[in-house]
């Protein structure tokens, strides 16, 4: 199948970009490396009547490292960040999510703008931007928002953006030396989208000690929920420990309690999808614990 027929502009700087956007109202969409919106258009699960091309708008190419960390434009690609074309802040975190996007022809089109407001909790950017307290800047036809990542995904394919805004930067700030990041994506084979994700950041108790316990740990965890889950109780079973203290099978417990979940009352796909997603948070913390600081 086809997309049905669209208008299409494609402008040159953001101004005229959201001018187009407000102007197209209901049925306007922008597109930026198009690898998520042209499979929904071709199936016509979206028929928008305009589309705003944002490949010809440098300004949304433009990445620059502030004092604090970086802003990465909108349309920055995941190849971008794989390769290292554009400043890392995380240390590894954001090259290494990015290699683990898709396939090759999809990490040289798809954007981090694009991955954040599509908002698919199985995609790495809404997780690992979610982790990193990543905010996003907007600007539609009536001003400009600093909105953080944890605010902006709602649900499935639901983000708190305005029909006529569009993401114009994605903020990181840089990680501490002494934070230690793992990432796990669990999925069937390289190049589909996660069945489970883990992003652990953290500080060991004693900073020094490469195998001490955690003391402040953040676990996140996508493809679980309509958004990427914070998960709390989690945290708390693995603070004051290492993963070598615990067997996958004892975060499961608190992983059915961050995911509102009662462990009796799973049925076996549902049981399967916690144990599953218990040896993703697993595995993402030993890869934190592998890490050298610094
Ligand atoms: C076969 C295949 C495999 C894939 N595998 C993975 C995977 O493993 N992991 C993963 O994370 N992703 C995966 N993807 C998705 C891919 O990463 C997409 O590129 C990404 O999700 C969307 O980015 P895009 O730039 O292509 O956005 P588009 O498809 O152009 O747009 C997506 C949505 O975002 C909106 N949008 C785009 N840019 C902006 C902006 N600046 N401001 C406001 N709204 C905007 C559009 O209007 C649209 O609603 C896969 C895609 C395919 C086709």
């Amino acid at each position: 199948m086809k997309a049905p027929a669209f208008r299409y502009h494609r402008p040159t700087t953001v101004d005229e970009a959201v001018e187009l956007l407000a102007g197209a109202g209901d049925d306007g969409k922008v597109i930026a490396g198009g690898q998520s919106l042209v499979p929904i258009m071709n199936m016509r699960l979206a028929e928008p009547e305009t589309l705003i091309d944002l490949t010809g708008v440098d300004a949304l190419r433009a990445v620059r490292e502030t004092s604090t960390g970086a802003r990465y434009g909108a349309t920055t690609t995941h190849m971008r960040f794989e390769h290292e074309l554009v400043p890392d802040v995380t240390r590894g975190l954001l090259p290494y999510a990015a290699a683990g996007i898709g396939y090759p022809a999809i990490r040289n089109r798809g954007t981090v703008g694009g991955s954040l407001a599509h908002s698919d909790s199985s995609a790495e950017w809404p997780t690992v931007m979610s982790a990193l307290d990543a905010t996003v800047h907007t600007r539609s036809v009536r001003g400009t928002r600093a909105v953080p990542v944890r605010e902006l995904l709602l649900g499935f394919f639901t983000t708190a953006l305005e029909p006529d805004e569009l993401i114009t930067e994605v903020e990181v700030r840089r990680l501490a030396a002494s934070t230690r990041w793992g990432m796990y994506k669990m999925c069937r084979k390289p190049g589909e989208f996660a069945q489970s994700l883990g992003v652990v950041l953290g500080e060991r108790e004693r900073e020094r000690d490469a195998d001490g316990p955690w003391q402040d740990i953040e676990l996140w965890l996508g493809a679980a929920a309509d958004r990427p889950l914070r998960l709390s109780a989690t945290e708390a079973a693995v603070r004051g420990g290492t993963s070598a203290d615990l067997e996958p099978a004892r975060l499961v417990e608190p992983l059915a309690q961050d995911t509102g979940q009662d462990p009796s009352e799973l049925d076996s796909t549902a049981r399967y999808a916690l144990q599953l997603h218990a040896v993703t948070v697993h595995r993402a913390l030993r890869a934190a614990e592998g890490m050298k600081e610094g």
